[in-house]
């Protein structure tokens, strides 16, 4: 609730780091790309299923159950700003969400957790936070281009968050993978959001990351090989 609650507010803050990021001189980089658990193919998915099940316990039934909601929250802005801006990064990127929902979708059916999602229709939520979130920030996307890049990073700038902590809460090899997958697919997108808004010579400054650890991921290399529950490429 806190995490909502505070993105919510930094929602609304938006404006004003994208007033105080203006003017960070030039960078250039290309915007495509879809970055993800998409395309992991089967290395992630045998691995996965070389895994134990292990018992679930409620923490990590929460962290499902809100992972899941929040990757849809993800695709469907994302849907919304690639058919109001058409830019591609935003329809690839979507894509990659879907794949994210689905690794969720499979550690939800693999402990036998119903799916929190009431139904597949674009903004829609069990958590009706996650449907304000949905609508406050297709509304501030809908602004310009450039704002709609700053909702990318927003959302993969919570994710990374988000999933830092629920790394900390949960121990399921499996369920870690998967937060992993998840995690590395989100830099990839910040990486391709940053890389829009550097070329009109603007930089995210981060609301939930620090600055230095989104100069840290934005700097580095794609990450393109599935990872392990340790974040480890798997080969
Ligand atoms: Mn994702
Ligand atoms: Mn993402």
């Amino acid at each position: 609730m806190m995490r909502h609650l505070t993105l919510i507010l930094s929602a609304c803050a938006l404006t004003g780091a994208m007033a105080f990021a203006q003017g960070n001189g030039s960078g250039t980089g290309n915007g495509g790309g879809n970055g993800g658990g998409g395309g992991t193919g089967d290395l992630l998915g045998t691995y996965l299923a070389s895994l134990p099940l292990e018992t679930v316990s409620a923490v990590e039934r929460q962290e499902l159950e809100h992972m899941r909601q929040e990757e849809k929250l993800a695709r469907d802005v994302y849907r919304f700003l690639f058919s109001t801006w058409g830019v591609a990064a935003f329809g690839n990127i979507a894509q990659s969400e879907q794949s994210h929902m689905d690794l969720v979708k499979a550690m939800l059916d693999r402990y036998g957790i119903p799916d929190p999602l009431p139904s597949e229709r674009v903004g829609v939520f069990r958590d009706p936070l996650f449907t304000q979130l949905y609508q406050m920030l297709t509304t501030f996307g809908a602004a310009s281009q450039l704002h709609a890049e700053y909702v990318g990073l927003l959302i993969e700038d919570l994710d990374i968050v988000d999933l830092d902590h629920a790394l900390a809460i949960t121990d399921n090899r499996d369920i870690d993978t998967v937060w992993q997958n998840l995690q590395r697919g989100s830099r990839n997108h910040l990486r391709s959001f940053h890389s829009l808004v550097e070329l009109r010579g603007f930089y995210y400054p981060g609301v939930f990351l620090t600055l230095a650890q989104v100069q840290a991921i934005v700097t580095g290399d794609r990450e393109t090989v599935p990872v392990d529950e340790n974040g480890v490429p798997l080969r």
